[in-house]
């Protein structure tokens, strides 16, 4: 290619003006169609890592406008977690439970699995029932449907039965059908590298 051969540097500038122009158009037309406002109910699953993490982000951003969340932890319980410590400092935003007992490969004992997620579905409902909350996280209940130590059609009952303006997020892998087909937003996390796969042990911070 010859210098000849690309455009005068005014005409470049010209139809990239012409071409965002468009853009915003088609963009402002499809911002003017959503007007719509509803609780959602959002899943994060997959087997990429990041699901938990995108939770706490979704829960710092609402409380950033002193909105309330219910935090409930299914399954992690027996290892002191970064957002543990770091939840504390929104302790009057951010209600925290942590009900699960630890991965059940670590307990291996179902009834004690399906004690802990029972306890755990009653604090999430009465977190869905509570006018207070305007977010309610149900982080690895998948896992605990998953394992069959909660009904899925009881989980879907409830959350049917939120309250109309209520956000529900549920994350961990392998997310029920069901609950894919009931939610109004599903993102499915993909694993292209961890390096737990090069030998490299959790880390503070990141993993924890
Ligand atoms: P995170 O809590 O880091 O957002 P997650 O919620 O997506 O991860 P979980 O299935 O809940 O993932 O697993 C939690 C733990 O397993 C974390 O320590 C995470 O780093 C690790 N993990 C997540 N995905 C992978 C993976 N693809 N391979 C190995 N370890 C993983
Ligand atoms: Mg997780």
């Amino acid at each position: 290619m010859t210098d000849t051969d690309s455009p005068p540097p005014d005409d470049e500038a010209a139809r990239h003006r012409e071409k965002m122009r468009k853009r915003k158009a088609v963009q402002d037309a499809r911002v003017a169609q959503a007007t719509q406002e509803k609780g959602l109910l959002m899943v994060h699953t997959g087997p990429g890592k990041g699901k938990t993490t995108a939770a706490l982000g979704v829960m710092l951003r609402t409380a950033g406008y002193g909105l309330r969340v219910g935090f409930v932890q299914f399954v992690k319980g027996n290892w002191a977690t970064g957002e543990q410590e770091a939840l504390k400092r929104f302790a009057d935003l951010i209600d925290h439970r942590v009900m699960g007992e630890g991965f059940t490969w670590d307990t291996q004992d179902r009834d004690r699995d399906v004690a802990a997620a029972t306890r755990a579905w009653i604090v999430a409902q009465e977190m869905m029932a509570d006018p207070r909350y305007h977010l309610v996280v149900l982080d690895e209940i998948n896992i605990v449907l998953r394992y069959g130590y909660l009904d899925v059609a009881d989980v879907l009952a409830g959350l049917d039965a939120r309250r109309p303006n209520l956000h529900v997020l549920v994350t961990g892998r392998n997310a029920k059908a069901e609950i894919i087909e009931a939610a109004d937003l599903v993102t499915e996390f993909q694993a292209v590298k961890h390096p737990f796969q090069a030998g490299i042990k959790a880390q503070r911070g990141i993993d924890f």
